[in-house]
């Protein structure tokens, strides 16, 4: 069992079983549930065991157990729910323990009209038309390829 569990953070309650939840999967460092106010039917969500605000803060094993379970449990919602595909957001800003997103998406539903409003903002104001151009773009893929990840 993770030690790092926190007593005032839902998602450790709930990796306890101290807290409800509808369990879907899970394996020994990360589980899924029913995220209790789904953007859709099926809406879940993938947590990691350990107490950690940040998905890009857990080790490389908790990463692959969580996005192991994450395409595990997308198959089982595209295989009863039919849905178009399986939007992912990772979070952990409201409740600061990591947590992936799971939302079964159709064409036109809220999800789908969120992020097609979002492609608005994209094109729209002016310091993002600059992150676009070529100069721009260079420059920052060559800052994200000089940093080394251990
Ligand atoms: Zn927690």
């Amino acid at each position: 069992m993770p030690d790092n569990l926190d007593n005032n953070c839902i998602f450790c309650r709930i990796v306890r079983g101290q807290a409800e939840a509808h369990r879907i999967h899970e394996d020994e460092l990360s589980l899924a549930i029913l995220d209790i106010n789904p953007y859709a039917k099926g809406h879940c969500l993938v947590i990691p065991k350990r107490h950690v605000p940040w998905w890009h803060d857990l080790t490389k094993e908790e990463t692959e157990s969580l996005f192991g379970i994450c395409r595990t449990v997308a198959q089982k919602i595209m295989k009863a729910l039919h849905p178009d595909f399986i939007c992912v957001i990772a979070r952990g800003r409201r409740i600061p323990h990591a947590h992936i997103f799971l939302v079964p998406t159709h064409k036109g539903d809220p999800l789908d009209r969120f992020f097609n409003a979002l492609e608005g903002f994209q094109e729209a104001p002016r310091s993002l038309v600059d992150l676009a151009d070529e100069k721009s773009m260079q420059e920052t893929a060559a800052l994200l390829r000089n940093i080394i990840i251990e």
